[in-house]
C-alpha cells in the first residue's frame, strides 16, 4: 500500500511531492501530508490496531512513512485512567488523565520524533537537527543516537539543567543560543536553508507534526473507541492541539469511532499566551509576544501553528485560557497530590487551566474530559523546588525524632497520629 499522496498547502491547496519541505512555493502557506484515505480505509481496522504492540506504530496506516522499518523506542500507548481524586475535587464525574510524561525521554515529543526520524531516514538524511524549547532536544538526541544519525540540537542557553543533561547524555552536538526559543528557531530556519539536514521541526515539520495525531488516536482507543467530549491541551507552537483534533477526525472519517464532537481547549502560560489571547479576542491574528514564564517547554512567542490552533479551538467550541506561574505551580502540586504524577510546567498549565474552566462553568460535571499531561516534572525541578515539602534533617537518634514529632504535632503540621507516650519511649 502506498498511502502518502504528497504534501498539500493548507492555504491554497497546491500539491507537491512528499519531500523535505514545509512551505508552499506559491503562497508560503504551511504544507501538510496528504493521504490516500481510500487505500487506508481498505487496510485499517480496530481489530488490526488492537492486535499490535503497545506503541504508536500500531497506527502505522495513518502515519506519514511508507517503510515498515520504523525507528521506535516504544513510545506512545502511555497510561490513561479515570481520575482517582482530581475529578472529585473539581466536581467532574468523568475526568481522565493521559500521562505522556512517561515516554522514553519523558515527554510527548518522542511521538513526533519517532515519526520524523523514521521519515528522515526514509528520505535519505544522515544528519538530524532541531530547534527546541527543551523536550525536543532530549528526544531528537536519543532517537538520533539510536538511529545512528549525526545530531545537532539548538536550545536557548538558559534551559533547565535537567533538559540539558537529559539531551547531553545521548552525546549530540548541543548549541546553546543566547536568546529565547523564537530566536533559536529563526537561526535554525536560516541553517536549514543552507545545509541538507533533516530539521525535524523545520523542513521535516509536515511529517513531524503528524506524530501528535497519535495522542488523539490513543485516547479514543483507550476510551473504548469513542471520542471524549472535551480535551485540555497545552500549546506551544500549536501543532499538538491541531493534530489531536485531526487524529480524532480521521478516526471518525475511517469509521473507527462513531462520532467526533470533541471540544478542544487550549492552555498557555499567562507570560506567553499569543494563541489564547487570539482566542479570547476571537481574532485571526496571532500577535507575537516575548515569553516570560517558568513554563519554558511551551514558551513560544511566535507560534508556527498558532493560527490553526486558535481556529481549531473556536470551531470546536473549546476555550482558550491562561495560567499564571503561581497557578502553574499549584497545578503541578495538585496533580501530584491527587493522581501521583509529577509533571513539568506544561502539565501544570493544563491542570491549572482545567481547574479554571470548571470554576467558570465552561466544563460541566458530566462531560468526558481528558487532561493531557505532556512532560515530566523531574526535568524542571527548579520550578518547584522552593515550594514543596522539604526533609527535616536530624541525627539518627530516637530522641531527635521524638523532639521533631512533638514539634510537628504542636505546630499542627501533623495530627497526633501515633501515641507519643505509648509508642515512642526513649
Ligand atoms: C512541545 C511541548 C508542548 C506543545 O507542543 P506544540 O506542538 O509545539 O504546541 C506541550 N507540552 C510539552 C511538555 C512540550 O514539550
Ligand atoms: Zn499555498
Amino acid at each position: 500500500m502506498k498511502k502518502i499522496k504528497g504534501l498539500r498547502c493548507k492555504e491554497c491547496g497546491h500539491e507537491s511531492p512528499a519531500i523535505a519541505k514545509h512551505v508552499c512555493e506559491f503562497c508560503f502557506g504551511p504544507l501538510e501530508v496528504a493521504y490516500d484515505y481510500d487505500a487506508i480505509r481498505a487496510e485499517i481496522s480496530k481489530e488490526k490496531i488492537a492486535s499490535r504492540p503497545h506503541n504508536l506504530w500500531r497506527y502505522w496506516e495513518l502515519l506519514p512513512v511508507e517503510t515498515r522499518d520504523v525507528l521506535s523506542l516504544n513510545e506512545g500507548f502511555t497510561p490513561f485512567w479515570k481520575s482517582r481524586n482530581l475529578g472529585k475535587l473539581l466536581g467532574l464525574k468523568n475526568l481522565y488523565i493521559k500521562n505522556d510524561a512517561v515516554n522514553p525521554t519523558f515527554s510527548f515529543k518522542d511521538r513526533v520524533v519517532s515519526v520524523a526520524l523514521t521519515r528522515s531516514r526514509e528520505l535519505g538524511f544522515d544528519v538530524v537537527a532541531c530547534a527546541s524549547t527543551g523536550n525536543l532536544a532530549g528526544s531528537v538526541a536519543a532517537y538520533g543516537a539510536v538511529g545512528r544519525f549525526k545530531t545537532f540540537v539548538f536550545i536557548p542557553a538558559d534551559l533547565e539543567l535537567g533538559k540539558i543533561v537529559g539531551a547531553g547524555v545521548f552525546d549530540p552536538i548541543i548549541v546553546g543560543i543566547r536568546g529565547n526559543y523564537d530566536e533559536v528557531n529563526r537561526l535554525c530556519a536560516e541553517i536549514a536553508d543552507l545545509f541538507r539536514w533533516a530539521f525535524v521541526n523545520v523542513n521535516i515539520r509536515p511529517y513531524y507534526s503528524e506524530g501528535s495525531k497519535t495522542l488523539g488516536f490513543e485516547v479514543a482507543e483507550q476510551l473504548g473507541w469513542r471520542a471524549p467530549d472535551h480535551v485540555v491541551v497545552p500549546v506551544a507552537s500549536g501543532s499538538l492541539l491541531t493534530k489531536i483534533h485531526k487524529g480524532l477526525r480521521e478516526f471518525h472519517q475511517l469509521g473507527l469511532i462513531p462520532e467526533c464532537h470533541t471540544r478542544i481547549s487550549a492552555a498557555q502560560a499567562f507570560g506567553c499566551a499569543p494563541v489564547v489571547t487570539a482566542i479570547k479576542e476571537k481574532s485571526d491574528i496571532i500577535k507575537p509576544v516575548v515569553p516570560k514564564t517558568i513554563a519554558k517547554s511551551i514558551a513560544i512567542g511566535n507560534p508556527a501553528d498558532g493560527y490553526y490552533a486558535s481556529q481549531t479551538v473556536l470551531s470546536t467550541g473549546g476555550v482558550g485560557e491562561w495560567a499564571t506561574d503561581e497557578e502553574i505551580i499549584e497545578g503541578i502540586r495538585l496533580l501530584a497530590r491527587c493522581e501521583g504524577v509529577f509533571t513539568e510546567t506544561a502539565g501544570g498549565t493544563t491542570v491549572a487551566v482545567l481547574k479554571k474552566l470548571v470554576e467558570s462553568g465552561k466544563i460541566s460535571a458530566d462531560e468526558v474530559v481528558v487532561a493531557y499531561i505532556t512532560g515530566n516534572g523531574f526535568k524542571t525541578q527548579e520550578s518547584v523546588q522552593d515550594r514543596i515539602s522539604k526533609p527535616y534533617t536530624i541525627e539518627a537518634r530516637l530522641s531527635e525524632f521524638r523532639a521533631l514529632y512533638e514539634n510537628l504535632v504542636q505546630t499542627k503540621r501533623v495530627e497526633n497520629v501515633g501515641s507519643l507516650e505509648m509508642k515512642l519511649s526513649v
